[in-house]
């Protein structure tokens, strides 16, 4: 299962995530920040947990290059 996680009032709205990982992140037009798309959030940190491992190397990419390095992608 692959497990993403963003940390989302961290966010400074680069858009990296956006053109690394589209499938998986949009950038919200109310406050410029990213939105981890069919997460559920939980007091800031919003998860998505998918059986999908097309979606981990593209995830895996946008973590890398999140300048505040608030995504966070694990392959369990
Ligand atoms: S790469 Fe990081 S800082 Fe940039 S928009 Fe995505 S989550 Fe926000």
């Amino acid at each position: 299962m692959v497990v993403i996680t963003l940390q989302r009032n961290k966010c400074i709205g680069c858009n990296y995530c956006v053109e690394l990982a589209p499938n998986q992140f949009r950038m919200s037009k109310k406050d410029g920040k990213s939105v981890l798309l069919h997460s559920k959030d939980k007091k800031g940190f919003f998860t998505l947990k998918s059986n999908d491992h097309v979606i981990y190397s593209d995830c895996k990419k946008a973590a890398k290059a999140c300048p505040v390095n608030i995504i966070n992608v694990k392959n369990i």
